[in-house]
């Protein structure tokens, strides 16, 4: 189902970005596609593109009620969402409740390790150059945010984190780590903005001890572990619990 839409703004590797009906929002269409690996890795999944519309729905809303501002405005259709226009923040924030994925194989840090206070790191949005991670020198250098507002962003991303955790817990999900990109709208207001789905959240099963079979987002499609759908399908299944009727926009 495709819904009345403005131009197409942008085209990303899961999403496409398209003017919306009033000049302060854009529509957002999750598509199936399925990457990893900086796009090396490529696939269609079935129904992927409504999860993560689903999904995202519900965590923004979620957010929103503990006061978080996000872009999010509502959904129009199945696999579309209406959201704010914001200037995107050109960096990556991720979140490490637990060490697993790309920290540890940059660093000798143990798979399974909790990291409390959480660990938070900076990378530089270019696929060209694979998203590397920033040091405060480089971030400095870049110029791409001032201190200050290195700070907010901070802020606002371990507000996110103590906001999920306990919501992941209680739907018995362990949120390991995440990646999340934040824009500032025409009011210059720093939002959480993009999506937070299994795409861009690791979330283990609590009730489930093996290593793999616990994995109920993306590394299942990384590690060819089977079964992405029904992981995705289970997430938004527990998440939907929090918010059976995401507010419609359409
Ligand atoms: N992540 C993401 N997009 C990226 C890089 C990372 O959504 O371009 C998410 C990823 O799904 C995980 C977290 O950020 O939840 C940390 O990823 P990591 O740095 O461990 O990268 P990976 O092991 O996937 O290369």
């Amino acid at each position: 189902m495709t819904i009345p839409h403005g131009d197409l703004l942008y085209e990303g590797k899961a999403k496409r970005i398209y003017a919306g009906a009033e000049d302060k929002q854009v529509l957002v269409e999750f598509k199936n596609d399925a990457t990893a690996f900086n796009a090396q890795k490529k696939a269609q999944l079935d129904d992927k593109g409504r999860l993560n519309c689903r999904i995202s729905a519900c965590l923004f809303e979620v957010l929103e009620r503990e006061g978080i501002p996000t872009h999010y405005c509502g959904i129009a259709a199945e696999t579309w969402m209406v959201v704010q226009r914001v200037e995107v923040i050109p960096v990556e924030v991720v979140l490490r409740n637990i060490a697993t994925g790309s920290l540890c194989r940059e660093t000798p840090i143990a798979q399974g390790t909790p990291l409390e206070p959480a660990l938070l790191d900076l990378y530089f949005k270019d696929d060209s150059l694979g998203d590397p991670l920033l040091t405060d020198a480089r971030l400095a250098l870049l110029g791409v945010v001032s201190s200050e507002m290195r700070e907010r962003i901070e802020l606002l991303a371990r507000n996110v984190n103590a906001v999920l955790i306990p919501f992941f817990r209680e739907i018995g999900l362990q949120l390991v780590d995440f990646k999340l990109e934040l824009g500032i709208n025409a009011a210059g207001e720093l939002l959480v903005a993009d999506e937070i789905s299994p795409d861009t959240c690791r979330l283990w099963d609590l009730s489930c001890l093996d290593a793999e079979e616990r994995i109920l987002d993306k590394d299942r499609f990384r590690k060819d572990l089977g079964g992405v759908i029904e992981a995705y399908g289970e997430v938004c299944k527990r998440v939907q619990g929090a918010c059976p009727t995401p507010r419609n926009c359409s």
